[in-house]
């Protein structure tokens, strides 16, 4: 590892190499047009060929079926929490779980626009934890059930699609989409801003059953319109043109390397050489109850700051970069998303086993 660390960073992320190393061969001179990725125009046939592709590959990989549709939209994850009650609400209620940072923010958003009726609240356990089926209270009257699959700063994760006894069911899957297999067939609609796990920050894809779009309220801006973006196949303004043609290369190299099964295989892998470590120390405490764990992001602390802040410096120097958790959780983070070779998991682990045997008392 010379010149390229470990970037354990929670987004925006890292990338994989050979991603990087196309987008560089292909910078000045796209596929021979002459022109960079980043001049050509959104209506020209050349970029036209760049998002029919990501696209195609997108729904291969995580096998959307017909009744859905795929879009690419801008304005983060964020953007969706005012798009979703804009477009599903219809002036009613919905159902929102909050389990964590930005559950939490995407429930209070749509009380903008409607009833939200709270299925589950975690800040009494500190979002240390992920509610059981039964420990759901989903109105029953609700224009959708929204829940956050994996809680980024908390570092917990549903294992499982919630019943919703025939409320359509919405999900922000931004930093787990792409990293095992969906049943989209489950969902009304999943949102994931891009930067987590699939491309550069800038773009947020939305995949949405076309029978729950054109329901949207008369103020809604036209931008946020999911039928007008269908319609419009993600071209109603300039679409994020680079970061449609990153995600493109990302999802081919997803593809090479086995696709969303595989990913999946990895992140177990992955997580489970991290929790092994932090499940054999007298000096860790992991901030996830042990059922709720994310795979994506492990949370831990030692339960000292000025030791924290020592684990996370010492790390840095190692090229173990980005491990300090975010202020809400304190302590150490470490986000180990597709792009995260195991050996980058492999040398945090190693790295934690030393640190606690120099530091423990
Ligand atoms: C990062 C994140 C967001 C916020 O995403 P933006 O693209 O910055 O708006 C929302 N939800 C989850 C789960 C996230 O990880």
């Amino acid at each position: 590892m010379a010149d390229r660390a470990y970037n354990f960073a929670a987004g925006p992320a890292i990338m994989p190499e050979p991603v990087l190393r196309k987008a560089q061969s292909e910078l000045l001179n796209w596929h021979g047009c002459g022109m960079s990725v980043m001049e050509m125009s959104h209506r020209g046939s050349q970029f036209a060929e760049i998002l029919a592709s990501a696209k195609e590959s997108f729904k291969r990989l995580l096998n959307v079926p017909d009744t859905h549709e795929v879009l690419f939209l801008q304005g983060g994850a964020t953007a969706q929490f005012a798009a979703v009650p804009l477009n599903l609400m219809d002036g009613g209620s919905a159902s929102y779980a909050v389990t964590g940072n930005f559950s939490g923010i995407a429930a209070k958003e749509a009380e903008k626009y409607g009833r939200v009726s709270v299925a589950y609240e975690g800040r009494g356990n500190n979002y240390t934890h992920i509610p059981a089926q039964d420990e759901l209270n989903i109105a029953p009257e609700s224009a959708y059930f929204h829940y956050c699959a994996n809680n980024t700063i908390f570092g917990t994760a549903w294992d499982y699609v919630p019943e919703t006894g025939g409320v359509p069911l919405v999900c922000d899957m931004s930093s787990e989409i792409m990293s095992h297999p969906v049943d989209v067939s489950k969902y009304a609609l999943i949102y994931a801003g891009a930067q987590k796990n699939i491309a550069p920050a800038g773009l947020t894809v939305v995949i949405i059953d076309r029978s729950i779009a054109g329901r949207e309220s008369a103020a809604a801006p036209q931008i946020m319109s999911y039928r007008k973006m269908i319609d419009k196949d993600s071209m109603l303004n300039t679409p994020p043109c680079w970061c449609i043609y990153m995600l493109g290369l990302v999802l081919e190299w997803l593809e090479s390397q086995g696709g969303v099964a595989e990913m999946d295989r990895r992140r177990r892998e992955r997580s489970a050489l991290v929790y092994d470590v932090l499940d054999n120390s007298r000096l860790y405490r992991p901030h996830a109850e042990s059922g709720s764990r994310s795979m994506m992001n492990v949370t831990f602390r030692t339960g000292d700051e000025e030791l924290d802040a020592q684990f996370v410096k010492g790390a840095a120097a190692r090229g173990l970069l980005n491990v300090k958790g975010h202020r809400l959780t304190g302590g150490m983070r470490a986000s180990l998303y597709n792009a995260m070779p195991l050996e980058g998991a492999r040398a945090l682990a190693d790295y934690m086993k030393e640190f606690e045997v120099k530091h423990h008392v």
